[in-house]
């Protein structure tokens, strides 16, 4: 089965708890970590292996093998999964957020029809620009799923069929 630029997610996820929460945070690229924090302190990124705590009841947003962490404060950009209100980015490559996803579900009812309004098409930068390194659309769907009355028929489209990851 072709799962094109989303399988190698599954692939190098590797999970490690997080020292602060004790949540299993997913492994994430240190050009990652390097673009997301503030200049300030990727200076002091000695490691390689990080790990980013999605937990949104956590101030930690990164950690190391060794046991450093680097704070959601440490960030230069807003972390949408570790707020609670507005604006919470999902997209950050084309600027998208949670409120502009819940209030285009309804004009399209179509989760490839949902990415195009929402202009998540073409080039993106996932891994330096959104905090976990990767594609937003499986955020998307979350939402879509999550938070709104969608038949998870209707929201099938993977991310590459948008070629947004390539
Ligand atoms: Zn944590």
């Amino acid at each position: 089965m072709n799962q094109g630029c989303c399988s190698n997610q599954t692939e190098r996820s590797q999970y490690k708890p997080c020292p602060s929460c004790g949540q299993k945070g997913q492994t994430v690229k240190k050009i990652t970590v390097q673009s997301i924090l503030k200049p300030e302190k990727r200076k002091q990124l000695e490691e390689n292996d990080f790990w980013v705590c999605e937990n949104p009841d956590c101030s930690v947003l990164y950690y190391s093998s060794s046991g450093q962490t680097y704070l959601v404060e440490d960030a230069q950009v807003r972390v949408g999964f570790k707020v609670k209100e507005d604006p919470i980015p999902v997209c950050y490559c084309h600027g998208v957020t949670k409120k502009d996803i819940l209030a285009n579900w309804e004009k399209t009812r179509s989760f490839s029809e949902l990415l195009n309004i929402l202009g998540i098409t073409g080039e993106c930068q996932c891994e330096i620009k959104n905090p976990k390194g990767r594609c937003c659309v499986d955020d998307i769907r979350k939402i879509v799923l999550e938070e709104l009355d969608a038949n998870p028929r209707q929201i099938q489209a993977s991310c590459c069929s948008t070629n947004c990851c390539s």
